[in-house]
């Protein structure tokens, strides 16, 4: 006895739980089984705002009932367990961020084991007010957090709940009482008519007069009715009264209209003819009130076609958009445009900053777009990072000033903490009938156009042409060719020796990749070069470079063979890995390399770019391993030396384009001064000639790599060099320069 006592008392209750619980049985949903519209409501929610888990509850006396689920199969619970227990007591949604840490909720068995809830979003599903009878609620098992825009949406979807749940029980009073028809026809708001052509004279049910607010006892009238609709709907009902009065048509069709009062109504109205002798004698038929089902399509039609977080139409509304201009464009004659724009490096950018300034960066993005192109076309968030304009008729002529001027402003338009993050947006464009014949081949070109523009320079707009789809179809096909040569081992490193000018002797070598292919023989990376830009291929390239040069000074180690030290070129992509610091100082440990003798060669653009942080913290890692960090192609970039002195660099190299043009002299001097004077060893590639050897070795650079003393060549082919690499005749030659 004492323990159903204790059992009231473990969870809380509404001040009103007896006429609570009276009225949720009278709703008779307790056993109502499935309910249709409900589970698509509550699919609806799980999709709306990607929770794995969407429930609508019924808080029952002393369990919780499920009359709805997605992502989860449970029918019921205790209402001891239930956090829907606790939204019932409110009339706004209950939100819990993480419940494991909320005192309320962390020893529920919901909570603790599974369905394992951590988010929870609820909202009460009002019957009447004060009567809460359940929730419509969406779970994650991870925390997150709910603005309040969600938080709106999740309400209109719980109304939308109560209000299917309303007419449910309607229609099954309706089917359970098994009533006349004239009464069945008054509960579900039908009304009859009729018109005799002979007699001429109308009839009208009492329905008919409520429904499009006659007064009883007006004579019937078609002018009457017509009245009632909304202005551009009145042809249209005109139009199908003449076809079925003349020509006997049956008519089914949804008008919407006012009532003198105010109100909105939406009617179906279903008419047939009689014809006697090939002429309509009488007319007859229904009308009913589909105001609420309107309602709640308009609803559910609003609240799936817009983004929730930037409000903007979605992906789907944007591709019906699409189809219904180029369709009019068809037999108008007239163009559509469509212009895709993508953030770029927005995934650095939610790693950096994290996920609430990356959902600040797209609504500043979306607010931007809308208020450039609202006025002139359909502006849409089509996912992710990536927006989308179409653009119809005279303006279609305009789209690529627009998108170029928007991606200018966009350079300026994002703030975080007071100081502007290098925002650049890229854009895309396709132009109907021009560049594609529907819908789908049109997102094609403009994301063709987009890459394209992303490739060539960042934060630019690109037109599209046929030429740059082919070259995008050369480049797809070379990336399976990549892939397919690295599956079959066909990627090989070559080795190019880096000489010290002041004893002559082989200081070390530059691992360089070639692609041994079976048709075309060996080819330098300017034949593969996108493999380095692509991230997937890239890391897997960037991966048989590290065990093959690693794999090689073993072999070399064991041999004997004194190659100082083996330099290999990383790739911006690989530092996406974050834990590739790990991964190569595991790859030396395993092959028992000491670090010193591995250098790592990155060029400036990755210190600059997005995840800085990341890169500084993998570099740090390394150089603290003892690995060497050297700064390749120095003086291509944009950053100064000063910039760069967050990070560890061992080595500088002299980009070849400056060693080799005799005007550079000047900047060769400074770079190598300022190298040596901040300690580090300066190294000068593409040296092919006995004068700038000479020179450079005159302006203090002691490191030399070029074609004057080897090019890359095969590993067989190092310890020869090497061991055949005569110091003190390559020192005359060096002396005499
Ligand atoms: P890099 O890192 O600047 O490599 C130096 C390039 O200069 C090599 O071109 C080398 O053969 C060339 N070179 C050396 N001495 C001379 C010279 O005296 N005259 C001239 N004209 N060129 C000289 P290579 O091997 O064709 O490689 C081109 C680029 O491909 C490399 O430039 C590097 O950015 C990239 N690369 C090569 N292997 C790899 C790799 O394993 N991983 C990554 N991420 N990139 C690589
Ligand atoms: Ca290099
Ligand atoms: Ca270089």
């Amino acid at each position: 006895m004492s323990n159903a006592k204790n059992a009231k008392c473990a969870y809380p209750m509404p001040p009103n739980e007896a006429e609570r619980q009276r009225e949720l049985c009278d709703l008779e949903l307790l056993d109502a089984g499935r309910i249709e519209q409900i589970d698509r409501i509550c699919e609806l929610a799980r999709s709306l705002f990607k929770t794995p888990i969407a429930l609508v509850t019924l808080i029952d006396r002393d369990k919780q009932s499920i009359l709805a689920s997605s992502g989860v199969n449970l029918t019921e619970t205790s209402r001891a367990d239930a956090i829907c227990n606790v939204t019932i007591l409110g009339n706004a949604p209950l939100i819990v961020r993480d419940a494991a840490s909320d005192p309320r909720f962390k020893t529920s068995v919901l909570v603790r084991g599974p369905p394992n809830i951590r988010f929870y979003a609820g909202a009460p599903l009002q019957v009447r007010a004060g009567i809460n009878i359940g929730s419509l609620c969406i779970i994650d098992r991870a925390p997150r957090d709910f603005s309040a825009e969600e938080q709106g949406r999740l309400s209109a979807l719980a109304a939308l709940t109560v209000s299917e749940i309303l007419g449910w029980r309607a229609v099954r009073k309706l089917d359970a009482s098994q009533k006349r028809l004239a009464q069945t026809a008054r509960m579900a708001k039908i009304g009859g008519f009729e018109f005799s052509r002979t007699s001429d004279k109308h009839t009208w049910d009492d329905m008919i007069y409520s429904l499009y607010g006659i007064p009883p006892g007006t004579p019937p009238a078609n002018d009457l009715i017509v009245s009632r609709y909304d202005p551009e709907m009145r042809a249209k009902s005109r139009r199908r009264i003449t076809a079925l009065t003349r020509h006997g048509v049956p008519c089914d069709v949804e008008l919407r209209g006012t009532r003198p009062n105010g109100e909105t109504f939406w009617v179906r109205v279903l008419a047939d003819a009689e014809v006697i002798d090939g002429k309509v004698s009488r007319v007859f038929g229904a009308a009913q009130d589909i105001t609420r089902r309107k309602f709640n399509e308009v609803r559910i039609q609003e609240l799936t076609s817009r983004d929730p977080l930037t409000g903007l139409p979605n992906r789907a509304s944007f591709i019906d958009t699409l189809n219904s201009y180029i369709d009019a464009a068809q037999a108008n004659g007239e163009r559509v445009a469509v212009i895709k724009f993508n953030i770029d490096h927005f995934r650095d950018v939610n790693d950096a900053f994290g996920h609430q300034t990356g959902d600040a960066l797209l609504q500043s993005v979306a607010n931007g777009l809308w208020q450039d192109f609202s006025a002139v076309g359909t502006v849409t968030h089509l996912g992710g990072d990536e927006f989308g304009v179409i653009m119809h008729g005279p303006a279609v002529d305009n789209a690529e000033r627009y998108a170029k001027a928007f991606v200018e402003q966009a350079k300026t338009l994002f703030r975080h903490d007071h100081s502007t993050l290098p925002l650049s947006v890229s854009g895309g464009i396709a132009v109907y009938p021009d560049h594609a014949e529907d819908a789908p081949g049109m997102m094609k070109s403009a994301k063709v156009a987009l890459d394209r523009a992303k490739a060539q320079r960042r934060g630019s707009v690109v037109l599209f042409d046929p030429e740059i789809a082919k070259a995008a179809e050369e480049r797809d096909a070379l990336m399976r060719k990549i892939r397919h040569g690295i599956d079959n081992n066909e990627f090989i490193m070559f080795y190019q020796p880096i000489v010290g000018l002041r004893d002559g002797k082989v200081a070390g070598l530059e691992a360089l990749m070639r692609w041994n292919d079976p048709e075309r023989g060996i080819l330098a990376p300017i034949h593969f070069a996108v493999g380095f830009e692509e991230p997937g291929l890239a890391i897997r390239l960037g991966d048989v470079a590290l065990d093959m040069a690693i794999g090689q000074m073993r072999a070399w180690l064991d041999a004997g063979v004194g190659f100082g030290n083996v330099a290999v070129n990383l790739s911006t992509a690989q530092f996406r890995l974050t834990d590739l610091a790990d991964i190569i100082l595991g790859k030396l440990g395993r092959a028992g390399v000491p670090p010193p003798q591995l250098t790592l060669e990155v060029t400036e653009n990755v210190y600059m770019g997005w995840g800085a942080d990341v890169v500084v913290a993998t570099v740090c890692k390394l150089h603290e391993a003892g690995v060497s960090i050297a700064l390749d192609d120095f003086g291509t970039g944009y950053a100064s030396l000063s910039h760069l002195r967050q990070f560890p660099i061992d080595k500088l190299k002299i980009d070849k384009s400056f060693v080799q043009a005799v005007e550079s002299v000047a900047i060769v001097d400074a770079v190598i001064n300022m190298g040596l004077s901040l300690g580090m060893q300066v190294i000068a590639e593409g040296v092919e000639k006995q004068d700038q050897v000479g020179l450079l070795r005159l302006k203090g650079c002691d490191f030399v790599q070029g074609y004057i003393f080897a090019k890359p060549m095969e590993p067989e082919r190092v310890a020869p060099f090497i061991a055949g690499f005569n110091p003190t005749a390559r020192k005359k030659a060096i002396a005499n320069a």
